[in-house]
């Protein structure tokens, strides 16, 4: 079944009774090229395994099954399933999960279904409303993935894989910049998708290249100082860092100075090193 054609998809749809969920960001892709270039590019291949975020009607997931030796997917509305159970018929290498992804032990999910694998890979066309927080999610738990290859609206692949140092730089940039190595592939248009969303998409990668480039010794401090830094982004992170910390200005500055931080200095002119030099003196105090 050829799941790129509007056509058929349409009558698949309305056979199954099923319509269009925008609380769930439910933007089908409808333009053949797309899914097999994501699932080349995350470096699906045989001997190799991947697991999806939000299969839909299954479009990306096929391309995955052709490529790994097992895919397994996990997608929150069980509405999808007689339909799934018709698109990915011919498929025996496809296991479905039906859950939240932001409420799903990940690390078990891997560990028990796909424990014999040395290489997984995660893709996805990611639900825009919890693009962020899937993302930390995946990264965060320190799955043993080689790499994330995900969809997003091209504002947030534009913030995630800034320069840190940047004006596009968040405190998102530096977490991802953190666990991995981002890359911007390639944008997608809005008409690539059934409905058409109002905005345009890029498809990132972050390389997760086993151990992460930067030490710190206390990485929950390490991202209060950079979620508190960013709290004001264009401004001047003294204030809003003393405040977060219930550090006085004066030794707050003193610390600065000594990582070669300006007192004055706004988050967006940090680079990763001295967010992390920063970091160690102060849980050095
Ligand atoms: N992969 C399909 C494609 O490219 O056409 C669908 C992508 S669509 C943008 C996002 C999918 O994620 C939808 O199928 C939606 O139901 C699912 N989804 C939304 N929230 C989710 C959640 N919290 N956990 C798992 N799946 C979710």
């Amino acid at each position: 079944m050829e799941l790129t054609n509007i056509n058929t998809v349409k009558d698949l749809l309305n056979r199954n009774g099923f319509s269009f969920s925008k609380a769930l960001g439910q933007n089908f892709l409808i333009n053949p090229s797309v899914c097999p270039r994501i699932a080349e590019n995350g470096g699906c291949h045989k001997g190799s395994a991947a697991i999806e975020i939000g299969t839909g009607i299954g479009v990306l997931t096929k391309e995955l099954a052709l490529r790994c030796d097992k895919v397994i997917a996990v997608e929150i509305d069980e509405r999808l399933k007689p339909i799934l159970d018709e698109t990915l018929a011919d498929f025996d290498n496809i296991e479905i999960v039906f859950a939240d992804v932001l409420k799903t032990d990940l690390n078990t999910l891997i560990r028990e279904k796909l424990g014999e694998y040395e290489d997984i890979y995660v893709c996805a066309n990611l639900p825009y409303y919890i693009t962020s927080p899937v993302i930390m999610k995946l990264l965060e738990e320190r799955l043993p993935v080689r790499a994330v290859t995900v969809m997003v609206q091209k504002e947030a692949a534009d913030r995630l894989c800034a320069k840190v140092g940047t004006r596009e730089c968040g405190a998102v940039t530096v977490a991802v910049n953190y666990y991995s190595v981002p890359e911007l592939l390639f944008r997608v248009n809005r008409g690539s998708f059934m409905p058409s969303p109002n905005v345009d998409s890029a498809v990132i990668r972050l390389d997760i290249g086993g151990k992460t480039k930067y030490n710190v010794s206390d990485e929950k401090l390490f991202f209060r100082i950079v979620r508190a830094s960013f709290s004001q982004r264009r401004k001047q992170m003294l204030n809003p860092l003393s405040a977060a910390l219930g550090m006085e200005k004066t030794e707050l500055s003193e610390i600065l100075v000594q990582c070669g931080i300006k007192p004055t200095a706004r988050p967006e002119e940090l680079k990763m090193e001295e967010f992390v030099a920063l970091c160690e003196r102060i849980s050095a105090k």
